[in-house]
């Protein structure tokens, strides 16, 4: 059984059809990038994963990263030599500006580029992961003379960023951070305190790593707007801008975990060794958390991500053993022979259910990426506005439902294996167990849910998700001219969207007034919200593929028919829990405020 193939097909009809990387490519600082050469650059990157990076996972799993007693840390065997490849290849650098080494594609680019190696392996992933955020938020607000003496290396992967939020104390509630700043004679700062969980905090892949810290400076205003932004490289540059001595950052302990054990996540101590370990200012102080917020949006997509990569990757693992696995008799089969369980309908209920909502999810994550690209780069600026917004809509789904379906769909592969699933050797229990800090970090689910209901719904006094549901609305009309074949499809889409009808306008209407209606409907409203864009897209997809298939050479058919196949079972199964939800949306706070535990 292959460790893992990149559903390249599928990948390409949604760049191709969906979210259309021809128009993408065309936007300006994308001249050079053309479409063929994506496809190309992506079959050889699922090459370079499948190869390199996949085969490391379970090894990776059983192994972990270790503490060393002088603090520092060993990744499993053979994440060195790949990661040294993945840097020589350029990997990471690809959707990155030009200028500072990248291959200036578009985010879409890069998004379809990390799927693949999330797919191949989560816990490896993490490492340029963090990276990636760490270098979008030092392009967005470091200094000219900061951006160039780390970003190039940054871009290379030679050297590893990491984002340091989260302290004891300080979890969802990144205000209460307590790790200190303090001004010096030359400019810098000297940094003291202790954060946890930082992911790739420490390790032996790089040659450095930089790390971006939150703490606050002496007299910062209390809560969110007393935070700035540091970099604190754990070695600091000599006068050529080579790493030289050791900054006072020490890895304490790393965190034992359920999932990703190849990721070190670590409890970092600044200042240990005396006065502090040397920062350099970010921008401006004080402005930290708005700076964090500038890059949120790329960071949350890429955690969306994972649900889509793993549910991938426990999914073929499902199809294979469930064509191998014999039990029972399905209906008509010969009698006296065991069928494979993929012929039993249940089994394939649980297949068609992963691969459509992975469908969706793949759908909804390059568009959320597509809207970003064109929200920067488009010439237009109420098409760069329009596209903001739908990001600011997207990226709660792609966040929150990405992870929530990452942990169901691995949870559903398991099942398809029967006993043999909940059994470590067969390797797809790793997915699930992976899978479910996603809902956790990068603003939990809950948060997701909140900010959907307490920001984004209130944009332009509603107008901004009357825009979004008017989108949807639209594809009726096409719908419509499609015919009987996607009459099902069209049907359930209506419904599915006066529910979110329904709910939207009662929380409009009612929630906001009284936030804690608001806030107890909020989770049951981001499923429903992204229930219903799934169906939406899996409407985009079923029509995209009835347009292909007029011209379609006959190798091509069966892709597209069984888009039209995965779209009808998505709106006709799926889609109808939308109208399930509207009750607990408008349910208010009552019972949740009178409830005792
Ligand atoms: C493996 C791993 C890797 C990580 N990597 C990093 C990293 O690289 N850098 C970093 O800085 N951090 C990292 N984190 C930390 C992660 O971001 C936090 O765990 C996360 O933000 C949640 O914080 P918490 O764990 O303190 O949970 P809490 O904030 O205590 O939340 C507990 C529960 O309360 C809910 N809750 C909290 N506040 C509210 C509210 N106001 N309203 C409603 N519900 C609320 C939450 O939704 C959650 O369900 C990592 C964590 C793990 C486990």
């Amino acid at each position: 059984m292959a460790e893992y193939t990149a559903p390249l097909r599928d990948m390409r009809f949604v760049l191709e059809h969906l979210v259309d990387l021809e128009s993408v490519a065309a936007l300006p600082s994308f001249e050079h990038v053309d479409p063929d050469a994506v496809y190309s650059v992506l079959e050889e990157n699922a090459r370079f994963m499948e190869d390199l990076v996949a085969p490391l996972n379970r090894p990776g799993d059983l192994q972990g990263s270790v503490r060393n007693d002088d603090g520092s840390v060993t990744t499993p065997e053979g994440f060195v030599a790949a990661y040294k490849a993945y840097v020589d290849a350029g990997w990471g650098g690809v959707a990155f500006p030009q200028e500072y080494g990248g291959g200036g594609f578009p985010w879409l680019v890069g998004i379809a580029m990390q799927e693949i190696l999330t797919s191949a392996n989560m816990a490896f992933s993490m490492c340029p992961l963090l990276n990636q955020g760490a270098i979008d938020m030092l392009l967005h607000h470091a200094s000219e003379e900061l951006r160039e003496t780390y970003v190039p290396k940054m871009v290379t992967g030679e050297w590893t960023g990491t984002m340091n939020l989260t302290e004891p104390q300080a979890g969802s509630d990144v205000g209460a951070l307590s790790t200190k700043a303090v001004l010096q004679d030359d400019g810098t700062y000297r940094i003291t305190g202790t954060k946890i969980f930082i992911s790739f905090g420490e390790h032996d892949m790089s040659e450095n790593i930089i790390h971006l810290v939150l703490a606050r400076v002496p007299g910062a205003p209390p809560g969110t707007k007393g935070i700035s932004c540091f970099i604190v490289p754990k070695l600091l540059l000599d006068a050529d801008g080579n790493p030289g001595e050791r900054n006072d950052v020490t890895c304490v302990s790393i965190e034992h975990k359920m999932g990703i054990k190849a990721s070190p996540t670590c409890v970092l101590s600044y200042g240990e060794q005396g006065e502090g370990a040397v920062g350099f200012l970010i921008g401006e102080e004080n402005a930290g958390m708005r700076y964090m917020f500038t890059m949120m949006n790329n960071a949350r997509l890429s955690v969306g991500l994972e649900g889509l990569s793993l549910s991938e990757r426990a999914f073929q693992m499902a199809v294979d053993y469930a064509k191998e696995r014999k039990q029972g008799r399905a209906p008509g089969a010969p009698a006296g022979e065991q069928s494979s369980i993929i012929d039993h309908p249940d089994i394939r209920r649980m297949l068609l259910t992963m691969k459509s909502s992975i469908e969706a999810l793949r759908g909804i994550t390059y568009a959320n990426a597509a809207a970003m690209d064109r929200a920067k780069h488009h010439p237009d600026e109420a098409t760069r506005a329009s596209c903001t917004e739908l990001v600011d809509f997207l990226t709660p789904v792609s966040k929150g439902w990405g992870t929530d379906l990452g942990v169901e769909l691995t949870s559903l592969a398991i099942q398809v294996f029967g006993g043999m699933g909940y059994i470590e050797e067969t390797g797809v229990a790793q997915h699930f167990r992976d899978a479910r800090i996603a809902p956790i970090y990068e603003g939990t689910n809950g948060i997701q849910a909140m900010d959907l209901v307490g920001r984004k719904l209130p944009m332009r006094a509603g107008g901004a998700v009357a825009d979004y549901l008017g989108y949807i609305e639209a594809t009726d009309a096409q719908l419509a001219e499609a015919g009987d074949e996607l009459a099902s499809i069209r049907a359930a889409l209506a419904d599915g969207l006066t529910a979110l009808r329904t709910a939207t306008d009662w929380l409009l209407a009612n929630g906001l007034s009284d936030p804690l209606d608001a806030l107890a409907g909020a989770t049951p409203y981001l499923r429903l919200f992204s229930v219903v864009t799934g169906g939406w897209t899996m409407a985009l997809q079923a029509l995209a593929a009835t347009t292909a298939l007029v011209d379609a050479a006959p190798a091509d058919k069966d892709l597209y028919e069984g888009k039209v196949l995965t779209a009808r079972f998505f709106c006709e199964q799926i889609l109808p829990q939308a109208a399930a939800l509207v009750p607990a949306v408008t349910a208010t706070n009552r019972d949740l405020a009178a409830a005792t535990f």
